[in-house]
């Protein structure tokens, strides 16, 4: 038996040549078509069909080339065909089931943490990028399509080959990478960042930054924490006096609110604090917004509490508030916890 079979690729139809290599006989019919003819003819493996020239049948995919008869230098016959659904075939690709195909029983307020399946993938088996770009060149019109077909990518997290069709899609401008769920969601319009992150898909969270097209919305951080926070102003007393080493100081205060308020935008900003990315530029935006968000909306309320969280202006305050009954009440046990 040969070691290798010298093999010249051509045309079906034109004869025109494609490939002439040596490639070793213990390769399948389908490891010619996957690692030599996919990048040659930017058809994927899977649209390819290979038959001997002057035979009708088809090579088959799992026969080595030996078993096919090529040890000598042959002529083989290449076609391709187009995708009979494109639409089922990159659903399948990238979730690893039909599941949901085209998302039938969804209405506008399908929460995103819904649009995940519970299949189990069968591993080593996540789409191919050549795949993936190939089917997308059939489905150009079907934008609502692709927008799920990426979105369930990102909720679903996965091994690399789902990551890097993610990332190929996150920089197709029919997607949208700032993607939320709806307004009955609380709080309000949940981010594909921050779905991605309840699940713990760090690589997804790294994908869709890496895609420089995350945008951060100040006036929706605005609108959730004045959501969040209306008549619930305890929430921020106590997230401003539960700071540790509080230096009394308007900044300090700030400070506390943001690192313990409990917020999807806390989530997200520990998160990047813990991976050590503050600094890049999203990142630092992302950072910097919230804490405006915070100042703006609690202004007045962190203008009071820095009034009586500075021990040397007020020296007596704790008392005077416990003196003066409910509200003082509640200020002055803030206090007693922040001087601890
Ligand atoms: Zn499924």
């Amino acid at each position: 038996m040969a070691s290798s079979c010298n093999i010249r690729v051509q045309h079906a139809f034109s004869g025109e040549e494609i490939i002439s290599i040596a490639v070793p006989a213990t390769y399948s019919v389908y490891d010619l078509k996957l690692r030599v003819l996919e990048e040659t003819t930017q058809i994927p493996a899977e649209y390819q069909t290979l038959l001997r020239e002057g035979d009708v049948v088809p090579l088959r995919d799992t026969a080595t080339l030996h078993d096919e008869g090529l040890d000598q230098p042959s002529v083989v016959l290449f076609t391709s065909r187009e995708p009979k659904m494109p639409d089922l075939e990159l659903w399948e690709a990238c979730q690893g089931c039909r599941c949901d195909f085209r998302e039938p029983n969804y209405s506008s307020c399908t929460d995103l943490s819904e649009k995940v399946c519970r299949c189990t993938r069968a591993p080593g088996r996540g789409p191919r990028l050549s795949r993936v770009k190939y089917l997308l060149r059939y489905l150009s019109d079907d934008v609502p399509f692709l927008q799920s077909v990426f979105e369930r990518l990102v909720l679903a997290g996965g091994e690399e080959a789902y990551t890097l069709v993610a990332e190929h899609l996150a920089q197709d401008p029919r997607i949208n990478v700032n993607a939320v769920g709806c307004s009955c969601s609380v709080p309000i319009f949940p981010s594909l960042l921050e779905v991605a992150l309840d699940f713990q898909h760090v690589d997804m969270v790294r994908m869709l930054i890496d895609s420089g097209r995350l945008e951060v919305d100040y006036t929706l951080m605005c609108q959730r924490l004045k959501n969040q926070t209306t008549d619930h102003s305890e929430e921020v007393w106590s997230a401003a006096g539960r700071f540790e080493d509080s230096r009394g100081d308007r900044q300090s205060i700030v400070e506390s609110i943001v690192a313990n308020l409990q917020t999807r935008e806390r989530t997200i900003s520990k998160f990047i604090r813990q991976q050590g990315w503050q600094s890049e530029p999203f990142c630092k935006l992302y950072l910097d917004t919230y804490q405006m968000s915070i100042e703006h909306v609690f202004g007045d309320a962190i203008d009071q509490i820095s009034q009586y969280a500075n021990p040397s202006e007020f020296p007596a305050l704790g008392e005077t508030l416990l003196r003066r009954g409910h509200g003082g009440r509640r200020k002055g046990a803030q206090k007693e916890v922040r001087r601890r």
